[in-house]
C-alpha cells in the first residue's frame, strides 16, 4: 500500500497542526501544540504511520490526516485498539 508522505514533514505528529516550524533540518517545533526541538526524521515517519492506520481503520479512503484525538472519536476507535491491533504485527 501507498501511503501520500505529502506535508509528513511539515506536519505535527502530535497534534496534527502545520502550524511548525523547522529551525534546523534535524529539528521540528510545532507552534500549536509547544512541540520542541523534536526530531524531524521520526516525526515524519511518526506522520506516515498514522496515515497508514488511519487508512487501515478508516474505509479505505485515501487518507491524507494523521490520527487525531478528533479521528479516533469520530470512527469510535482510541489508540489503544488502534496500536494494539494486529495491524502492527501481522
Ligand atoms: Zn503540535
Amino acid at each position: 500500500m501507498k501511503v501520500n508522505e505529502r506535508d509528513t514533514s511539515k506536519t505535527c505528529h502530535k497534534c496534527g497542526s502545520e502550524n511548525t516550524s523547522r529551525p534546523t533540518q534535524a529539528r521540528f517545533d510545532c507552534d500549536t501544540c509547544g512541540l520542541e526541538s523534536y526530531n524531524a526524521d521520526l516525526n515524519g515517519a511518526k506522520n506516515i504511520l498514522q496515515r497508514f492506520l488511519a487508512y487501515m481503520v478508516g474505509d479505505g479512503a485515501f487518507v491524507n490526516k494523521p490520527i487525531t484525538e478528533a479521528y479516533m472519536k469520530k470512527k469510535g476507535v482510541n489508540s489503544e485498539q488502534v496500536l494494539g491491533s494486529s495491524l502492527l504485527t501481522s
